[in-house]
């Protein structure tokens, strides 16, 4: 399997050459050269298999650069019931992504079972076992640099913590992240994780990592890297559970499933149309914006209109709060027909700012094929959904999955399971769970009191050159 840019410049790639890196050298975004076709006879056979197994035989035709026992061993030693040990509901832990029955025919499926108890971890965990293998096997070493305002900075530190050859620096905006999410990251002792809480907001966290990211040299030679939602690695990987998913919710083969996608960068509901790409029965992929619904738009309308920062609203599902969404040119790519010059030319537009229409060209004519709804929900039909699943089903979520199970009801169809991701616990969430219900959410007990923990954070100026010093200085 070999790996081309949605953009047509940049030399084909096996996996472990793209692991390791970001875009391609020509802007544009890897995808696997074709998407493999999974036979009746492969289907009905993963049935049968336990998740770390279903995941080794589609990750097997990603990866086909890693002999199979290794990779093997790598799936296996990341989707174990001790790494996702926080299931929810009665949920099994053994089968890491648990449906929750809500009634017949509609289910949350818990994808955020891992350490963050997020759905990064799905993917996040995986990677940090790839880079170990891959950077151990060329003798290589990354430092990766990050900034974040939550979920993907956690995920990233606990993935990589204490992995060989990789050392993780996360700037984190200096108080203004929850108590809870900061006693996650800042109470890790490993001393290949570093946290810096810049004093001044996440966009000033972000501006540092683009001015180090763009000093070319000063990247090269100190092995800078970074582990953002385009790495396909991470799309790979949540293929996975979509395929569980199915599995769980239906008796035979023969069955269709839709699945309702809370999404901010496209990258969840991407591997779900990959899933669907490569032949599984999936009915509808609907996707669930916040306030912020670029993404909605264009599923409604044709139009893509990135937002600008003013633009982007801060929510009460803040994983959820993007302006661009950056994996989507890998669905435009198969929307347009795999053609690179018409991606380029529409990305031309999106890289200065601006939108673009396919309302009235021929590929939008061909949209319905691919499976899309959309829809969108606000902070008030957050809490009424809060409310109405703790009331009807006795289940409480989140507030990204919220999202995801209003815009799930306006699309349900008969005889077709819906089943709603479940990207993060209640528990993440706190005041949001108090504002809807008036009680807090259940924490899990391994992490009751983590606030109480010494933590370790580096209190810097949103200053280049100082924290390239502070980089230079742990290298
Ligand atoms: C990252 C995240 C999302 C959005 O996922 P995308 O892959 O960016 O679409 C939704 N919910 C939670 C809790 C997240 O952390």
């Amino acid at each position: 399997m070999r790996y081309i840019s949605t953009r047509g410049h940049a030399a084909p790639q096996a996996f472990c050459d793209i692991l390791l890196g970001g875009l391609a050298p020509d802007g544009g975004l890897y995808l696997p050269e074709s998407y493999p076709q999974i036979s009746r006879a492969e289907l009905d056979a993963w049935r049968q298999l336990s998740y770390a197994d279903l995941a080794y035989e589609i990750l097997a035709k990603f990866i086909t650069d890693i002999p199979p026992a290794d990779l093997k061993a790598l799936v296996a030693k990341t989707y174990t019931a001790a790494v996702y040990c926080h299931a929810r509901n009665g949920g099994d832990a053994r089968q890491i992504t648990p449906l929750t029955r809500l009634e017949d025919g509609l289910y949350t499926q818990e994808l955020s079972n891992g350490p963050t108890l997020a759905f990064k971890d799905m993917a996040m965990q995986l990677l940090g076992n790839l880079f170990e293998y891959v950077l151990e096997k060329r003798g290589e070493s990354i430092n990766i640099l990050g900034a974040t305002s939550g979920d993907t900075g956690s995920a990233a530190e606990y993935a990589m913590r204490g992995k060989h050859n990789v050392k993780v620096f996360m700037l984190s905006p200096d108080g203004k992240m929850s108590a809870f999410q900061r006693a996650q990251m800042y109470s890790l002792q490993d001393d290949n994780i570093f946290n810096i809480a810049v004093t001044g907001l996440f966009d000033d966290a972000q501006d540092i990592v683009k001015a180090v990211s763009n000093d070319a040299e000063f990247k090269k030679k100190y092995k800078i890297g970074a582990v953002n939602s385009i790495n396909w690695a991470r799309v790979a990987a949540q293929i996975v559970y979509y395929f569980q998913g199915y599995f769980l919710a239906t008796q035979s083969n023969d069955e269709q499933v839709s699945f309702a996608v809370p999404s901010g960068n496209f990258g969840n509901i991407c591997a779900g149309h990959i899933a669907r790409q490569m032949g599984l029965p999936i009915k509808q992929l609907v996707l669930a914006t916040n306030e912020n619904d670029v993404l909605d738009e264009f599923f409604r309308t044709g139009i893509y209109r990135p937002r600008s920062a003013a633009e982007t609203s801060i929510t009460s599902s803040p994983s959820m709060d993007i302006s661009k969404a950056s994996n989507f040119e890998r669905f435009v790519f198969d929307l347009v027909g795999r053609d690179p010059a018409a991606v380029s030319e529409l990305w031309a537009k999106v890289d200065k700012g601006l939108a673009f229409d396919l309302s009235e060209s021929v590929h939008w004519a061909k949209i319905a094929r691919f499976g899309f709804v959309s829809g969108k929900s606000t902070h008030l039909d957050r809490i009424n959904t809060i409310r109405f699943a703790q009331g009807r089903y006795q289940v409480m979520l989140d507030t990204h999955t919220a999202d995801g199970l209003k815009v799930a009801l306006e699309h349900r169809l008969p005889n077709v399971p819906m089943i709603v991701l479940e990207t993060a616990q209640p528990a993440k969430f706190e005041e949001t769970i108090r504002e809807a219900l008036g009680t807090e959410p259940v924490r899990p007990a391994d992490l009751a009191g983590i606030e109480n923990l010494p933590q370790r954070v580096e209190v810097m100026a949103p200053d280049v050159e100082a924290i390239k010093r502070y980089l230079v200085a742990r290298l």
